[in-house]
């Protein structure tokens, strides 16, 4: 037991933290986490373009405004009578299909395959920042250690350390919410009724950040809550955004980073 805790103390030490690392990825390099062929951890350029990115994004809610552009400001027939309720602008960094739809997949069923780091690196390297703090959508109350990393936590302070920006953890769930690509519409906004508080007194500047926006029904929520709590200024970034694949408009392109948006 001694032996083990000591272990565990020393380890805490970054020195023999690096080394240990280093030892581990000569004896078990690490792989690519999508296709577990190339070597890793990031994701390898072939993965890399298979990630499919909205095609001109409307700056309100990341969905594609294809041929139905007809507004000033450039904005979705959906945004142009409500957008995402509070959120000034969302920024989403590919389409919730293909090689994202996996990684993703992978990270929130808590596969160990590092699909989670290489997630928030990717966020961490293109994500556009307006000006705000950082914050996230938190966790489910009822979430366990052993699920594995949290992706929007991971995200965030990825984001975070990155750009050297503080981690504010404004908010909390009142409960589990249903993954919302799993609803129909009309369930969406049921779903995220009264679903989160507030914490304590919150920047006027907040970022959040997500993994999915299907609706924005969520971000609609939290945003709500964030406002009411004082925020003045707030914008979203999510991994990825759900396009119907019914949709006529031109959606996306395989293998282009997400254009940031001011
Ligand atoms: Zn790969
Ligand atoms: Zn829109």
């Amino acid at each position: 037991m001694n032996l083990i805790r000591g272990i565990r103390t020393g380890l805490r030490h970054r020195p023999l933290r690096q080394a240990s690392r280093a030892l581990r990825e000569v004896l078990f390099p690490s792989l690519c986490p999508a296709c577990r062929a190339a070597p890793g951890p990031d994701i390898c350029d072939s993965c890399l373009s298979e990630w499919q990115t909205v095609i001109d994004p409307c700056p309100y809610c990341g969905a594609p405004l294809g041929a139905a552009v007809s507004h000033t400001p450039i904005i979705c027939p959906r945004c142009h009578n409500t957008g995402i309720g509070h959120v000034r602008g969302v920024q989403v960094l590919g389409v919730y299909r293909g090689i994202l739809a996996k990684l993703i997949g992978d990270a929130k069923a808590g596969a160990h395959n590092g699909a989670v780091q290489a997630l928030a690196k990717s966020m961490a390297e293109r994500i556009h920042l307006p000006e705000p703090h950082v914050t996230i959508i938190p966790l489910p109350p009822n979430r366990g250690r052993r699920e594995g990393p949290h992706l929007a936590t991971a995200c965030a302070k990825a984001v975070a350390r990155t750009h050297q920006r503080p981690l504010q953890q404004a908010l909390r769930t009142t409960r589990t919410a249903a993954e919302q690509h799993r609803l129909l519409a009309h369930q969406r906004q049921q779903a995220v009724r009264d679903l989160f508080r507030c914490t304590h007194n919150v920047s006027e500047s907040i970022l959040l950040i997500d993994d999915i926006l299907t609706s924005g029904s969520t971000l609609a929520a939290a945003a709500r809550c964030l406002r009411q709590a004082g925020a003045r200024r707030i914008w979203a970034c999510c991994l990825a955004r759900s396009v119907d694949s019914r949709d006529p408009r031109p959606a996306v392109d395989a293998g282009t980073p997400a254009t940031p948006h001011q």
